[in-house]
């Protein structure tokens, strides 16, 4: 019997507002325990949310730009449930009317392009954090993260492969972060998800029971917790067993999902409407006005870079995966360099040099405008290729132009033939082994004497002019 798996994700991304979702506390993460916070989010009585304009304005953009119809009509709901890090005994969160509905992304994976249904996009507010680390025989609490916004991105159950689930939430990622409404910043939690899997023999239609795995905190995490659960689940049912419908969460040091609890019904959390928060009804100029708000999408700017800059489809979706490359990118060329040379650079040598020092194109010392320039230099004969990767290292490090730095180190390429003859001459004069050899049909050492005559040069000679010569001389 062969199986297919069924993946729906609930991604939960927070927020990039300044402040909580129903107060005036900071959002700001990493300060100490329980300093930011206040009456209404650590659930005095007698106290009243006010919902944070902000947070329902980045979640309409978010529907916006995932196809979503914005609900003219929008609800919180109280989900109640006992737990230590969530003071007031429920959490406020949306469950009848969320502000998004019925919308999609597309991914595209092994050259294939499949749309992801978007179930829901709903507000909610985050919980703390139960600390049980060096706290002896004690727990602590840190409310700084309750109230926090959260937006829950639902997905249909449309994902297939532990791959395109992956695929799915770097798509998520790099959406929000064009919108700036989140920074997906995985290591600090803004951006996680639980995954709902489950397997039905190839053919059936009707879904197998799904387990729901919780807190998943990275793209490989992603992949390699449903790949687990998928195997688990096969086994199973190849067994005759049944799937359990349960909650399990991911241990990534053992690389297994381990069974946590019965997974909870909707009816478990006496969801109702929550009486110290107004309905939400939404303007149409007001959703309008956000709609003319929203930058050009990845989908689109991938598109644009392919037409207008004749960029193969590899490289424009690179440059576009973050939006500051690609206005790199496009600065870049406007200052003159050659589309694909520019490219070539940032997805080469500039991201290798960013990754090493884990540096973000933002805080990139070299201009896009000082890489055009040195493209021309390389366009126009001044350096070569391979003299450009060394000004090209020195430019990153101190952010200097390259006509300096080619100048002050006498780097400009000899292209005057008769420069470049009188090197090869003075090679071929001491090496008449090799030339022999070369005659004789071991034409390798072409490669010896452009080696050869590279290093006298120091790297200055004109490659082209370098090597048509050699030729020449070596045939007659
Ligand atoms: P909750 O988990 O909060 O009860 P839902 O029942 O709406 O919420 O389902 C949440 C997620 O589970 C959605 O992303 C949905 O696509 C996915 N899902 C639902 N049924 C299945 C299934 N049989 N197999 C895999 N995923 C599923
Ligand atoms: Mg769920
Ligand atoms: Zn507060």
């Amino acid at each position: 019997m062969r199986y297919e798996a069924v993946i729906g994700l609930e991604v939960h991304a927070q927020m990039l507002t300044k402040t909580k979702i129903f107060c005036g506390c900071s959002t700001t993460f990493g300060s100490g325990p329980n300093t930011q916070t206040c009456p209404v989010c650590i659930g005095m009585p007698g106290v009243l949310p006010v919902l944070n304009q902000k947070s329902l304005e980045f979640s309409i953009r978010t529907g916006l730009a995932m196809n979503c119809s914005i609900s003219p009509y929008s609800r919180f709901a109280r989900k109640n449930y006992f737990y230590p890090d969530l003071p007031k005994g429920y959490q406020i969160s949306q469950y009848e009317h969320p502000i998004c509905e019925h919308g999609h992304i597309d991914i595209t994976t092994d050259s294939v392009t499949k749309r992801i249904g978007i179930t829901r996009i709903h507000m909610e507010e985050d919980a703390g954090k139960n600390i049980h680390e060096g706290a002896g025989s004690y727990s602590f609490v840190d409310l700084n993260r309750t109230g926090v916004p959260l937006m829950e991105i639902v997905s249909e159950p449309d994902i297939r492969s532990p791959k395109d689930a992956a695929e799915y939430m770097k798509r998520l990622r790099t959406i929000l972060r064009y919108l700036e409404v989140c920074d997906g910043n995985m290591d600090q939690g803004s951006l996680r998800c639980d995954a709902n899997v489950s397997v039905r023999p190839v053919g059936q239609k009707e879904f197998g029971t799904r387990a729901e795995i919780k807190n998943i905190n990275s793209f490989r995490f992603v992949e390699k917790a449903i790949e687990y659960e998928i195997r688990r689940q096969i086994s199973v049912v190849s067994d005759g067993g049944k799937v359990v419908q349960e909650t399990r969460l991911w241990d990534s040091a053992k690389g297994i999902t381990e069974s946590m609890r019965s997974k909870e019904e909707a009816h478990d959390y006496r969801y109702f409407p929550d009486p110290d928060l107004v309905p939400i009804i939404t303007e149409p100029t007001w959703i309008e006005s956000i709609r003319a708000s929203l930058p050009e999408l990845p989908e689109a700017k991938k598109k644009r870079f392919i037409a207008d800059y004749g960029l193969p489809e590899q490289d424009a979706s690179q440059l576009t995966d973050e939006r500051a490359i690609a206005d790199w990118f496009e600065a870049s060329v406007t200052a003159g360099g050659q589309a694909k040379s520019v490219a070539n650079w940032i997805m080469g040598d500039l991201m290798r040099s960013l990754n090493d020092e884990n540096k973000t194109i933002g805080e990139c010392s070299l201009k896009p405008e000082q890489l055009a320039g040195m493209i021309k230099l390389i366009d126009n004969g001044t350096i070569s290729g391979k003299i450009a990767k060394t000004v090209f290292e020195d430019m990153y490090r101190t952010g200097r132009d390259a006509a300096d730095i080619v100048n002050e180190k006498g780097l400009v390429q000899i292209s005057d033939s008769s420069e470049i003859e009188k090197a090869v001459d003075d090679i071929l004069s001491r090496s008449q082994g090799e030339i022999e050899r070369y005659r004789a049909g071991d034409e390798k050492l072409l490669g010896f004497f452009v080696g050869q005559v590279m290093k006298t040069t120091k790297g200055k000679a004109n490659p082209q002019m370098l090597n048509e010569l050699l030729k020449k001389k070596l045939s007659s």
